[in-house]
């Protein structure tokens, strides 16, 4: 989609530090990271929220767990434990229209999330 930031990162038209990229999703480090791990599994097709989601995405969101537990293996956080996070319009901090599942780990992680 046109003036969507994470579409032209998956198009390859503004650099990221690409860390995975399959036929469904790409993940990338995020620009601003906020833990020693911090990256992004987004899908190719353009989603704009969780909202947008249909019953045939299952499988594709699915995928994008499953990357991001690869990943957390990779990077030595899954022991010691990561989070997954899925933020969902405005109020919940989402700030970028195109879903993405943020990778956070390396530190301890706070409950309830602020
Ligand atoms: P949200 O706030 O939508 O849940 O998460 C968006 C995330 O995308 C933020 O953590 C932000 O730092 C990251 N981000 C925004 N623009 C860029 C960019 O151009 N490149 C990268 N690598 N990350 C970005
Ligand atoms: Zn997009």
């Amino acid at each position: 989609m046109s003036g969507c930031i994470f579409c032209k990162i998956v198009e390859g038209q503004i650099p990221a530090k690409i860390v995975h990229q399959d036929d469904l999703c790409v993940a990338f480090e995020d620009i601003n990271p906020v833990a020693p791990t911090h990256l992004l599994v987004v899908p190719r097709r353009h989603i704009a929220t969780a909202l947008d989601l249909v019953p045939s995405d299952a499988a594709m969101v699915g995928h994008l767990h499953q990357v991001a537990a690869r990943l957390a293996r990779e990077r030595r956080i899954a022991e010691s434990g990561f989070r997954t996070v899925m933020n969902c319009n405005a109020g919940a901090g989402q700030s970028v229209f195109h879903i993405h599942l943020h990778v956070l780990g390396g530190r301890p992680m706070q409950w309830p999330p602020g």
